[in-house]
């Protein structure tokens, strides 16, 4: 599909008209100092959509900075869309209104052409609320939207989906760190495919050295600069005159600064080493974040192209298993033809790579994804199984608990076949209180996997991660007793992520595949709910089957026997479903 992308700044406008499928650009160009003309963004826009529409495009993205918390996906921009990106002004007063003269104008100039909005902060919907909120009185960030919402989106998402199809992984299997580091920079946990915490924050200003922002600064000193330059000029002062061009003194382009360093400059020198230092620090918290890394990316202008830079960043990052070749790293020369360099040495546990990013074509193809019809779902009930909290144990631990060479014994079949429920059951022992008689599942598998719900974690005193089932690395520690015994296990207590187990055919009715993330609809109780971030499995031997837990099953007030109607369509999925539409290609 072509794909007229329009990222309309407050003083330039980027645009592209592009392949949708095939990435080729078509036509491209910036037009700067738009602030500077008589008929402002309405002039510009007028010159650039009568270029484009030469091209015939077939429908229009717009990269819209500030989604707040309305947006969780790229939409199909409408009044209401519209209005609601209007309701986002306060929190980016430069950038939402030059989207907004960018949709205008090219509603009026392309009358019937689909329209979309694609948010800077959407993939960062899903951040859990402690990574979200930041440590002030919830009423007060509540009232004035002080959270962290992240930026970058479609930068972060595109990187990590090439590296996934570059290491042959789906992301929902991958704990990635995303540095993009540009003239704007930041860092972005990736867990399993969902953004798990990001260094921007309520504005792009948090986080990392970058061009001329700050980033991080302890708000002591900035109440202070307030109070001796006043609120305008400060602000000025850390998003204009800061960062590499602020500690340096000379500006904000990096290869001028490794050339000054080179040279000698101690001010070039030491806005490199903060830099560096910035990222490497975010790069080992985010680690800690998720538990362990799979995969460093280095991305953007500076993270692309600086060997030197990336040498200094991941640098003493062993103890994470990132090791680079140095050699690799200094011929690391990603593109849209070679979009994924490894410069990991042989021997590292995690990869680091250099990608290409594209945001453009990221835009481009969450654009086509909304502008084409949804594509017909097979008409086929899902029953729901609701999961109370139960636990699967490997020989070791079972040998500790129920005393050596002990063997499961079947309380009563289960649905999935093969599966029962034993008779066994054992007490779960948080740091705040006790569970008693958890139910063990069997047979024994190869991994403790202990499951339980959000509630249940409140009453233990932990916090579990959301992982699918056998995803135990990195998560949280329990202590387990059992009649001969006590246990305490440093990982495998997870709040289980909702699934679907369907067949192969299954599958192929509903036109998706493993891995893929689904939406599915519970209508006609007291409490209808749309349950979305479900994750397929695919096997023969699985009876379809939707799996959730007590608390998701109180939410939607369910109870045995109720099913749900799957509802995923590539239109209504998200960044991550139209992403994975077009993985591979
Ligand atoms: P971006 O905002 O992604 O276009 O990145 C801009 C930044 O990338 C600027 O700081 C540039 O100096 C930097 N950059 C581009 N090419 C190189 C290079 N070969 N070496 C070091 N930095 C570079």
């Amino acid at each position: 599909m072509r794909i007229l992308v329009i990222n309309c700044g407050s003083s330039s406008i980027k645009y592209q008209v592009v392949d949708s499928e095939g990435g080729e650009v078509l036509l491209g160009g910036v037009t700067e100092r738009v602030d500077t003309l008589a008929g402002g963004h309405a002039e510009a826009l007028a010159g650039i959509l009568k270029e484009a529409s030469k091209h015939e495009p077939q429908a229009v993205g717009h990269r819209v900075v500030h989604g707040g918390l309305a947006f969780s996906a790229a939409a199909l921009i409408d009044a209401t869309v519209e209005e609601a990106i209007r309701n986002c002004i306060p929190l980016a007063p430069l950038h939402n209104p030059a989207n907004l003269a960018g949709i205008q104008a090219a509603r009026e100039a392309l009358p019937g052409l689909p329209q979309v909005a694609v948010f800077d902060t959407a993939f960062h919907a899903r951040m859990p609320n402690r990574a979200r909120s930041y440590a002030i009185p919830r009423e007060l960030a509540s009232e004035h939207g002080i959270v962290r919402y992240g930026f970058h989106g479609s930068s972060h998402a595109c990187v990590a989906e090439r590296a996934a199809t570059y290491l042959g992984r789906p992301l929902s299997e991958l704990r990635i760190v995303s540095c993009h580091l540009g003239n704007g920079a930041s860092v972005c946990a990736i867990e399993y495919g969902t953004s798990v915490e990001t260094s921007m924050g309520m504005t792009p200003l948090e986080g990392l050295v970058m061009g001329t922002r700050c980033g991080d600064l302890d708000p002591g000193a900035v109440l202070k600069l307030c109070g001796t330059l006043g609120v305008e000029e400060t602000d000025s002062l850390l998003n204009r005159k800061s960062g590499l061009a602020g500690v340096s003194g000379l500006g904000n382009d990096m290869r001028d600064l490794e050339a000054k360093a080179a040279e000698g400059h101690d001010g070039a020198r030491l806005a490199i080493k903060v830099f560096a230092h910035r990222v490497r620090k975010y790069i080992g918290a985010y680690a800690a974040v998720m538990g362990g890394v799979d995969a460093v990316i280095l991305t953007g202008g500076i993270g692309q192209n600086s060997a030197s830079m990336r040498q200094r960043i991941l640098q003493r990052l062993e103890f994470l298993g990132v090791k680079i070749e140095i050699f690799a790293n200094n011929d690391a020369r990603p593109s849209e033809a070679t979009q994924v360099v490894d410069i990991s040495a042989p021997n590292a546990s995690a990869r680091a790579l250099v990608v290409a990013t594209n945001e453009e074509l990221t835009i481009a193809r969450e654009t086509s994804c909304l502008a084409t019809p949804d594509e017909p779902i097979a008409d086929l009930a899902i029953p729901i199984a609701i999961s109370g909290r139960h636990l699967h144990l490997d020989r070791e631990t079972m040998d500790l608990l129920f005393g050596k060479g002990a063997e499961l014994e079947v309380y009563r079949e289960i649905s999935q076949p093969g599966q029962f429920a034993a008779k066994q059951k054992v007490n779960l022992v948080g740091p705040r209180n006790r569970i008693d008689g958890v139910r063990v599942l069997g047979p024994l598998r190869p991994k403790n996997q202990i499951e339980v719900s959000r509630t249940d974690e409140y009453k233990l005193g932990v916090d579990a991660p959301i992982r699918g089932s056998g995803k135990v690395e990195g998560s949280a520690p329990i202590v387990l007793e059992g009649p001969m015994g006590t246990v305490e296990l440093s990982e495998g207590l997870v709040c289980a992520r909702r699934h679907i187990h369907m067949t192969p055919e299954d599958a192929e009715q509903f036109g998706v595949k493993a891995g893929d993330e689904v939406e599915v609809a519970v209508n006609g109780g007291p409490r209808d709910l749309t349950f979305g971030d479900v994750l397929v499995r695919v096997k023969s031997s699985y009876l379809l089957e939707m799996h959730i837990d007590t608390d998701e099953a109180n939410a939607a007030e369910l109870s045995k026997g109720a099913e749900g109607d799957l509802i995923y369509s590539p239109a209504g999925s998200g960044v991550r479903g139209c992403l994975q539409k077009h993985a591979g290609s």
